[in-house]
């Protein structure tokens, strides 16, 4: 483990809300729980529960999104999740979130959130991040100070380095002025590293025309664009979806024929998220995962986590679960990590910034493959 750990990973599908430390999520729980809010004993065993079904996923996101209706705890999580990637060497990181509002909550704290103070939340859980020097894009229209994984403090000292870039979800449950509400907010916060829109949440809600509006409009203006596409059975959405042509796609999963040679036709990255597949049972086993198909036909793929704290995983452990599962050593891994570095939605000064690190990674690694450097 400690290898995939070291190593430099670029994680792309990774949902706020879905990343919090189970630790984090207990105390929340248990301090709203003393305030009569909800009842402790019957979200714990929620919380704690390892094997859930996709419906039962989103079950826990409901109980997640009354425990972080407060700007505060919107800003811990974030600092906390940028925190626990940047640990196990995560060089750059696409959080992605929706944007919340809530009408004042009686029995919390929670007294008048909406979309841009949620992200306002959000932003100041970067700047709260003291365990590693976090760009998050102001530097983006200047020459980069830094190129490498570790900054200069200025004083001989030096401190990790984590690039992350943010993408506003729209949740399936909206509206389209809702969608084109989150597009908006997405284009105002761009000097905040906002770089592109997701489109997510309970996939079997919702229909794909609802959104169209919104996302034709945010890459008419320049955001990237993502989608979760084909969890469920959908071959009308997943063909629409793939006419598309977003920047990815994530997960994939229940692709027939027609679709999986539209896809590769098409060339678009997919965000595999193997533990999330597997504990969500989208995928019955990973000997069947359609990993193995993509890697073997050279269809540009990528591992992320999905929720790490809601599947108790961590990119390390994908790369590793990958690595055992279909047969790949440290080199072919190596090589997918940097492979990332061409499907992030940040410019090309931190694509190089990123392409420099993995080389410097590749001279330093011990015990490293001759083929990788
Ligand atoms: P948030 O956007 O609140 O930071 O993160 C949690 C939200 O992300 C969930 O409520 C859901 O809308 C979305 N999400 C997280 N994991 C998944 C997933 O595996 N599939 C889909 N479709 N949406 C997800």
């Amino acid at each position: 483990m400690d290898w995939w750990v070291s190593m430099p990973k670029v994680e792309l599908h990774a949902h706020l809300n879905g990343s919090i430390r189970n630790s984090t999520l207990l105390e929340l729980a248990g301090e709203l729980g003393e305030k009569g809010t909800i009842n402790f004993s019957d979200v714990e065993h929620v919380i704690l529960k390892h094997d859930r079904s996709l419906r039962e996923v989103f079950k826990l996101f409901d109980l997640i999104h009354i425990i972080t209706t407060d700007h505060k705890i919107v800003t811990r999580i974030t600092e906390e999740v940028v925190e626990d990637f940047a640990a196990e060497n995560v060089v750059y990181l696409e959080l992605r979130t929706t944007p919340k509002c809530a009408l004042v909550h009686k029995r919390n704290d929670s007294i008048g959130m909406s979309k841009q103070s949620y992200m306002e939340a959000v932003v100041e859980g970067l700047r709260a991040v003291s365990t590693v020097e976090v760009d998050f894009g102001s530097h983006d229209l200047s020459t980069p100070a830094d190129s490498s994984a570790i900054s200069d403090k200025g004083n001989g000292s030096q401190r990790k380095k984590i690039h992350v870039r943010l993408l506003l979800s729209i949740d399936r449950r909206e509206t389209t002025t809702a969608a084109m509400e989150t597009v908006e907010l997405a284009l105002e916060m761009r000097h905040l590293g906002v770089v592109g829109i997701d489109l997510s949440g309970n996939p079997t809600i919702g229909e794909w025309a609802t959104f169209l509006p919104a996302l034709k409009f945010a890459r008419e203006q320049g955001l990237s664009i993502t989608l979760h596409c084909g969890e469920v059975p959908n071959p009308e959405e997943i063909q629409a979806m793939l006419s598309f042509l977003p920047g990815r796609i994530g997960h994939a999963c229940c692709f027939e024929e027609d679709e999986w040679s539209k896809l590769k036709s098409s060339k678009i990255p997919v965000e595999i998220c193997l533990t999330s597949n597997l504990r969500t049972e989208t995928i019955p086993s990973i000997d069947v995962h359609h990993f193995a198909d993509l890697y073997n036909s050279k269809h540009p793929i990528l591992l992320c986590t999905d929720d790490s704290g809601v599947f108790s995983t961590s990119l390390s452990n994908e790369y590793s679960l990958a690595s055992s599962s279909f047969g790949l050593g440290k080199a072919e891994m190596f090589q997918l990590a940097r492979d990332a570095i061409g499907f992030i939605f940040a410019n090309d000064v931190v694509k190089e910034e990123l392409v420099k690190i993995f080389a410097s990674a590749a001279r330093n690694l011990d015990s490293w493959p001759q083929s990788c450097t």
